[in-house]
């Protein structure tokens, strides 16, 4: 295709809203423009990368099994009063009203509408297992939309759902859906981690993220570099750290103006090791009404663990200033587990510890040297409550976990019989018993897809695809065209004969000057470049580079077709 015909409005300057690569190169390139906060429009070259992830998105997930259905974009709040996630949404949900004032939503994920399909398409289990999935746009009214592709408002995703009459039938789906993620990652050619994750609001079972390796990554992965082990930071195992065991006299000492660990620790000239912090939260019921969680001090609490721990109000909800002084008596900064008159959960690492300071109890006091066993009543549980940080010993024994940035490209997760028992889903088994199915729920970020391979492949120059992704396989460019009749006839029939070959060929033929179409061609970064110009026409050659190399191979025009069909 012909660069002239084509919408490819690059631009020298990086939007002034960009704060990533992905977001500045896409914009530079003329990939996508904004329309409102969180949404986008595709041009030409946006979509056609767009369209080559879908392909093989597609292609992966046919070879897995999974069968490609569409399902509507706007969905009647019946469904979600049905599964009980029309209140529990929040501001996330776009919800709006018809002429009838029938109320709906805009799709953020599609668990109700698939349930309510498959209760009024699925009759007997001989259809079992089932996955179906399709390629759609979600709105998500995201607090921060930001990043461009990466955190949108409108976006689009490749959402399944699988059903099954028995957990052996779910694993063996969940499992090839496990590895299609991988077979997509691996043949868009990019570095990414499969790694355990929390489930958050949509499931309460196992689930895994598949993240794809950058800096700019929102996500930290604890991994062990000597084995398998990778998690999600939110989810990670934090292991209980053995704890110093001296015995010494618990003393009160005056820690004036000293409210935050920080302060206590410089205060008492002391590590925050050697501290433990106590947060207050609401519990899940009115009696005792709040909970006490103890950290050590340089460690920081991880509210998906803390509510999960029977007892504690879900999600987390910290106690208020005043809250806490009406039932204790004392300000935030001065609590401790000594005399403690409220239900404890001590993080492990903070449960071995020994000789420690912690509040009094009373404001600008602190106890130094205290005890579990001597000091603090039994009311206190142990748990894993805490965030891993790089150095703790990873769970599966084999070391120091060490960290690492990526970006969330896709989720799948166990939902159980969450949406089939609520939407009151059943099929009837060989032996004519009612079966609730067990259901799979696999999500995977196209237009995040977009983003995150720019993430992983640029240079200061542009973006670098991948070939799998790539808009275009080919990028003619040829110097000074307009003047150069011999230029513009072997430009034009190296386009002709690429493309015969079956490659995608965007041919450079605007009148811009050699120094525009370079720095062009290396901001929308295609893999292949043929560059013909006057001066290697005399001596009978053009000049292929790889955008990935800096090396250039001079060679006969006759000879660029099979030159560019056979890299790899
Ligand atoms: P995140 O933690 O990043 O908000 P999520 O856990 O809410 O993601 P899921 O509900 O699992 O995401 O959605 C499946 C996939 O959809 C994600 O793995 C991600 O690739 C993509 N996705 C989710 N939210 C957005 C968004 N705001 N913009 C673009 N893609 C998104
Ligand atoms: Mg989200």
């Amino acid at each position: 295709m012909k660069f002239s015909e084509l919408i490819i409005p690059t631009l020298r300057e990086a939007p002034a809203d960009a704060e990533v690569a992905s977001h500045i190169l896409l914009v530079r390139g003329g990939f996508i423009r904004r329309l409102a906060s969180g949404s986008y429009n595709w041009l030409p070259l946006g979509l056609r990368v767009l369209k080559n992830i879908e392909r093989i998105v597609r292609e992966e997930l046919e070879r897995a099994g999974a069968q490609e259905i569409l399902m509507p974009v706007v969905q009647p709040a019946e469904l979600w009063r049905e599964s009980g996630r029309w209140d529990v949404m929040g501001p996330e949900l776009l919800r709006l009203t018809d002429r009838h004032d029938r109320e709906y939503c805009v799709s953020p994920t599609q668990e109700e509408v698939v349930t309510d399909l498959f209760r009024r398409v699925i009759t007997s289990y001989r259809q079992l297992p089932c996955n179906l999935y399709h390629i759609q746009t979600k709105f998500r009214d995201e607090i921060r939309p930001r990043f461009g592709l990466m955190r949108a408002r409108e976006f689009i995703m490749k959402d399944g759902y699988s059903f099954h009459l028995d957990e052996e039938s779910f694993e063996a789906t969940y499992s090839a859906m496990h590895a299609c993620y991988s077979a997509i990652l691996t043949r868009m050619g990019l570095d990414y981690r499969a790694v355990d994750a929390d489930s958050g609001s949509i499931g309460d079972g196992e689930s895994h993220e598949f993240h794809v390796l950058a800096e700019s990554g929102e996500d930290k992965i604890a991994y062990s570099p000597m084995s398998d082990y990778a998690a999600n930071v939110e989810k990670a195992q934090a292991v209980a750290l053995p704890g110093d065991r001296s015995v010494e006299a618990i003393q009160k000492v005056h820690t004036p103006g000293a409210k935050t660990i920080e302060a206590v620790a410089e205060f008492l000239g002391v590590d925050a090791r050697r501290c433990v912090k106590t947060l207050i939260v609401h519990a899940d019921s009115d009696d005792p009404g709040l909970v006490a969680l103890v950290l050590r001090g340089d460690h920081q609490l991880n509210e998906a663990k803390a509510g999960r721990i029977d007892g504690v109000r879900r999600p987390l909800e910290f106690a208020g200033q005043a809250e806490i002084e009406a039932a204790l008596g004392v300000g935030i900064g001065s609590i401790g587990p000594v005399e403690l008159a409220l239900p404890m959960i001590a993080d492990s690492s903070a449960a071995s510890m020994s000789g420690f300071v912690c509040g009094a109890n009373a404001d600008d006091y602190h106890y130094v040297g205290a005890n579990w066993q001597r000091d603090v009543a039994s009311n206190v549980r142990v748990a894993d409550i805490r965030n891993v940080v790089e150095g703790d010993p990873a769970p599966d024994g084999s070391g120091p976990l060490s960290f690492l940035r990526g970006i969330e490209v896709g989720h799948i997760f166990k939902l159980g019989t969450k949406y089939s028992e609520t939407m009151g889903v059943t099929v009837q088994n060989a032996s004519g018993r009612d079966i609730v199915p067990i259901m799979g729920c696999y999500g995977f970020g196209v237009s995040r897809m977009v983003a995150a391979v720019v993430e992983q492949c640029h240079d200061g120059d542009g973006i670098v695809w991948p070939d799998a992704v790539a808009p275009f396989d080919v990028h003619v460019v040829a110097l000074n065209n307009t003047k150069s009749a011999d230029v513009q006839a072997v430009a034009e029939r190296l386009h002709r004969d690429l493309q015969a070959a079956g490659l995608a060929v965007l041919f450079d033929d605007r009148d811009e000057r050699p120094g525009v179409k370079f720095a062009d061609a290396d901001l929308i970064g295609i893999p292949n470049r043929v560059t013909v110009g006057d001066r290697g026409l005399k001596q009978g050659i053009v000049e292929y580079r790889r955008r990935s190399e800096s090396g250039v191979r001079r060679l006969s025009p006759d000879a660029v077709v099979d030159a560019v069909a056979s890299t790899p």
